[in-house]
């Protein structure tokens, strides 16, 4: 049943990605303010692809950390994402036009409470670090010219300075209350954090005249907020 039509009608259909929880919930309103309403409610159903009150535009839910990679290759024409998410990807392929302010939080070095993280650095002792941003925890010591082994997770960090297995982890902070509740100490915050608004650089080409003044509605709610 792949005729022709069917062709034309993915041609014809915008494809946003989105991840659940708090990017889903925080993008809601700047869709609404494109005049876009998602129909369905993610947490009510198991559906992966969400209609909305446009016939041409669909919402598809996939992992946070699979957003850039779905928009890269055309799985979807436009997504939201973290910077942390993005600058671990790379952003190859990529049309990055908009910071859409939500999600906001911060990449931080933390350390158990009585571990001297300042002296380690001052000493210039290696540090072990375990975190699931590899990427950003490297140019990171790089730019300080801290000799540190990454290690990579891909579960909660905060086992990790707790059990011995690091010094340090390298991860986001948002209120601090899951640092302190694991007694650890957020000793460096480094690069703050918030999603950015993604789009498919042959999509943007091809559906231009539907998808920019998407992007100019969700630009004036975001410079609306201040
Ligand atoms: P999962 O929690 O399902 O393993 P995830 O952690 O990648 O996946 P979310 O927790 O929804 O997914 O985070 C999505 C994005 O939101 C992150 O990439 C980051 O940019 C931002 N974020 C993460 N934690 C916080 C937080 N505590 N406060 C604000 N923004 C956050
Ligand atoms: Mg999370």
């Amino acid at each position: 049943m792949s005729d022709v039509s069917d062709v034309n009608e993915m041609n014809d259909t915008i494809t946003l990605a989105l991840s659940k929880g708090r990017i889903f919930e925080e993008t809601l309103p700047l869709l609404a303010a494109a005049g876009i309403e998602v129909t369905e409610d993610p947490d009510k159903s198991r559906k992966l692809i969400l209609a909305t009150n446009r016939p041409d535009v669909r919402v598809v839910l996939v992992r946070a950390t699979d957003v850039p990679t779905y928009v890269q290759h055309g799985g979807a024409d436009l997504g939201v994402a973290g910077k942390d998410v993005l600058l671990e990807h790379g952003g190859e392929g990529l049309f990055q036009p908009l910071d859409l302010k939500i999600a906001r939080c911060r990449m931080s070095v933390a350390t158990r409470d009585d571990f001297d993280y300042d002296s380690a650095v001052r000493q210039g002792s290696r540090i072990r670090v375990a975190t699931k941003y590899t990427e950003i925890a490297r140019r990171h010591f790089a730019d300080k010219g801290v000799h540190v082994d990454l290690i990579k997770l891909y579960g909660s960090m905060e086992l990790a300075p707790l059990t011995g297995l690091a010094d340090a982890i390298v991860d986001l902070v948002s209120t601090g209350s899951t640092l302190k509740a694991n007694r650890l100490r957020e000793v460096e915050p480094f690069l703050e954090i918030s999603s950015r608004l993604v789009v498919n650089q042959a999509a943007l080409k091809l559906k231009r005249d539907r998808l920019r003044p998407m992007i100019d509605a969700f630009a004036a709610a975001v410079a609306a907020r201040g």
